[in-house]
């Protein structure tokens, strides 16, 4: 065992090291590297790949991972829980046949544009044939990964979500079926116009130097992480030191980067503030999507959606835009940043019925795993469930079952989590504000305190923890979906 641990921090360290270049390589693509740049397809990038492969399947380390892992109550916890991971990738890896494996990147990397093409011309039945394949991989996916316990499409849940299984889901979104169906057809039945200000012109660097003031009020710690421009913003990171973050900038709709510049700083504190003895591990950053999401979305939401936070930052962004903003008050710029109505594309919805457009996607997910729906059905079937759900139906199929992207590349079973995400902020923001005033705590100027909590509740964790463990550990209880719903009604009611 001694030894098979040497083993194993050694190589480790040339894992971490490799992830350190993808990790440079990727930002650099995404932010600075020339549109044509051709890196992607490059040798170099062919070696580096190849790299990736030999680390992980490395003979050596798959046998010291298989030591450590039978000799895993002797090891610290946070050891004890990255061999367990570790050991099952390594094992998940090896259950899939090498063939299917490669046919199925072939037939991704190949799905993928006739998927956009699909898209653009309302033409589900080009991308058809590929999805077809697509679903019939991920079923055998949830055959060669089954276990004991996980079965089925919660083989695919557990990729994205660890141990986050159809039963909890089934919990979560029948409860959003019961109760917030209803109360969100109640409160869109009657929608306010979009106001001119909010459409006006704002210039592109003003707003950058308003986001840049945002990360200072969120305590982004400027020294250990830089903000860029990317076409979709996104985070990411190296340890707790090297956290990167983008934003996209419209000159006709100010509030998209604004609430972008949040929703990233709040992905970017989880990052920041892992415990730094992770680093250097692979037990850092974030425990799941679904607890990551959880963060982004409780700044850009339950703290970036509110008046306390308004009350202070208003008056500034009003110095930024006098022209646009000098004349709206407080209180209609809170009306219009909760404004809620139904809406066909998820990536637009609002805080209000966005959890509705994933629990469409989810439904829809179990019946083509359980085989009761065909991919054929799908138009059709999409249109049916999203007027039951929004009183609505989607005009046409870019506006509905072709609007994401995330079944061409195969990810059955990522969707969940970003509803999950909205849901946990909920349940940790009436824990929070059991423990202090999270409405005073804003007045400060920053959000140091509530960043002080999370730190403490969940991020200090990094992911040396399965994620439904850390929110038992923060709240003292199980995920819970009807903290959410009674948020959402406060919130809304109002
Ligand atoms: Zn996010």
């Amino acid at each position: 065992m001694k030894q098979a641990l040497e083993f194993y921090l050694e190589h480790r360290k040339k894992i971490v090291a490799q992830n350190y270049v993808n990790f440079v390589i990727s930002w650099d693509m995404q932010t600075d590297a020339a549109e044509n740049s051709v890196v992607a397809d490059s040798e170099q990038m062919g070696v580096l790949s190849q790299y990736d492969y030999e680390l992980a399947t490395n003979p050596q380390f798959e046998q010291a991972v298989a030591t450590l892992y039978q000799h895993r109550d002797e090891l610290d916890d946070v050891l004890a829980h990255e061999i367990e991971v570790m050991y099952k990738n390594i094992s998940d890896t090896k259950k899939i046949p090498m063939e299917e494996y490669a046919a199925f990147s072939e037939l991704t990397s190949k799905a993928y544009p006739i998927y956009v093409r699909a898209k653009r011309e309302n033409n589900f039945e080009l991308f058809r044939p590929y999805l077809e394949k697509i679903v019939e991989f991920c079923k055998k996916q949830t055959v060669w990964l089954a276990t004991d316990t996980v079965k089925g499409y919660d083989v695919l849940l557990d990729m994205y979500e660890p141990r986050y299984t159809q039963a909890k889901y089934d919990k979560f979104f029948n409860t959003l079926k019961e109760r917030l169906v209803p109360f969100v057809a109640q409160v869109t039945a009657n929608v306010e116009p979009v106001p001119a200000w909010a459409t006006a012109k704002y210039d592109v660097n003003k707003q950058k130097e308003f986001c840049e003031y945002l990360r200072d009020v969120m305590c982004f710690d400027k020294s250990r992480g830089i903000m860029k421009e990317s076409e979709h913003p996104f985070t990411s990171g190296f340890g707790t030191d090297d956290v990167r973050i983008t934003n996209h900038y419209h000159e006709d709709n100010f509030i998209s980067s604004i609430f972008s510049a949040i929703h990233e700083c709040g992905h970017a504190t989880y990052e920041q503030n892992c415990d730094k003895s992770l680093n250097g591990t692979l037990s850092g950053g974030g425990a799941s999507l679904g607890l990551h999401e959880s963060q982004s979305r409780f700044y850009e939401n339950v703290i970036g959606r509110s008046e306390a936070f308004w009350a202070v930052h208003y008056p500034v962004l009003q110095q930024y835009f006098p022209e646009q903003l000098g004349q709206v008050s407080l209180s209609e710029f809170m009306a219009y940043v909760n404004r809620a109505e139904r809406s066909f594309v998820r990536t637009e919805a609002d805080e209000l019925t966005y959890a509705l457009h994933v629990m469409l996607r989810y439904e829809i997910e179990q019946k083509l795993m359980d085989g009761s729906l065909a991919v054929a059905d799908l138009p059709t079937y999409w249109k049916e469930k999203f007027t039951e759900y929004f009183g609505i139906t989607p005009p046409d199929d870019t506006l509905g079952v072709l609007q994401d992207v995330h079944w061409a590349y195969g990810n059955f079973g990522y969707f969940p989590t970003y509803a999950l995400g909205s849901a946990i902020a909920s349940q940790l923001y009436h824990h929070m504000s059991k423990d202090f005033d999270v409405e005073q705590s804003l007045a400060s100027g920053t959000t140091k305190q509530v960043n002080v909590w999370l730190t403490e509740k969940i991020h200090k964790y990094g992911s040396s923890k399965y994620p439904d463990e850390i929110l038992r550990l923060a709240t003292g209880e199980d995920f819970d979906a009807n903290y959410y719903v009674d948020y959402l009604i406060a919130k809304y009611s109002k």
